[in-house]
């Protein structure tokens, strides 16, 4: 297929690196690395195995750099944040008041949207917040020993 130099080449709704790498002003190296710590799970063409990622993982990528790039988050630190903070903090969502996972907090957001709609366009399958859902919780500060 023919393309000019900046045109994004879509394959449906879906985009291949080079033009998220293009759209998220990260190298692709840095695309896959967050498929490998496990943040974003592209999907991939059937007949050449090329990552497809959709404007809901382009949105996932500049989160994941904008926590560890600008609000100085490490890798670790990050797993932790997904599986101890609610999905709306962790997204900065506007509109969290209008959702269920905000007004189910005791839920994590993936296991509310069974049954209840939530404001995200998903999938879950390819969340960071669902693929890190198994992570252990870590103890973040630990307590203060008592005085004898
Ligand atoms: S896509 Fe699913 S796991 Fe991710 S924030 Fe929305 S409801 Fe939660």
């Amino acid at each position: 297929m023919p393309r000019g130099k900046n045109k994004l080449v879509k394959v449906g709704d879906l985009f291949l690196i080079n033009d998220v790498s293009r759209m998220v002003n990260l190298s692709q190296k840095r695309i896959r690395e967050y498929e490998k710590e496990g943040f974003i799970k592209p999907v991939r063409e059937r007949n050449t195995n090329n990552r497809l990622y959709s404007s809901f993982d382009v949105a996932q990528i500049q989160q994941i750099n904008h926590l560890i790039h600008e609000r100085g988050f490490t890798l670790a630190c990050l797993r932790n944040l997904m599986v101890l903070a609610p999905c709306w903090n962790i997204f900065d969502c506007p509109d969290k008041e209008k959702c269920a996972a905000y007004q189910i907090p005791w839920r994590p957001c993936y296991e509310v949207r069974q049954y209840r709609e939530t404001l995200c366009n998903g999938p879950c399958e390819r969340c960071a917040i669902y693929l890190n859902r198994d992570v252990k919780k870590e103890r973040i500060l630990e307590p203060f020993p008592r005085p004898e």
